[in-house]
């Protein structure tokens, strides 16, 4: 599961806060994400989209109870179970 992370330092923001950056972080050289989202600039946009994406992903598997699995995560058994259709019955 993919905590909330302030976009700046990479930490879980904690709590069930919803922030996009700790306080601490929302100023720093150069930088001011206490203005409104649109003033934000274009990095910091950047990030808070990547980690909108990822909370977003794990609100919605969490929703469907449903894991995402690729067929190189099964063990090899199930690999050959599922893997390459024969063509045997073809004429
Ligand atoms: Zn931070």
């Amino acid at each position: 599961m993919h905590l909330p992370c302030c976009i700046i330092c990479g930490e879980p923001i904690g709590g069930e806060s919803t922030a996009w950056v700790h306080p601490e972080c929302a100023r720093g050289p150069g930088w001011d994400l206490t203005v409104p989202f649109a003033e934000w600039p274009n990095w910091a946009k950047a990030l808070k989209l990547e980690e909108h994406l990822c909370r977003n992903r794990d609100q919605r598997r969490m929703e469907e109870g449903v894991e995402e699995i690729s067929v190189s995560d099964l063990p090899l058994s199930d690999r050959v179970l599922y893997g390459e259709p024969n063509d045997d019955w073809l004429p």
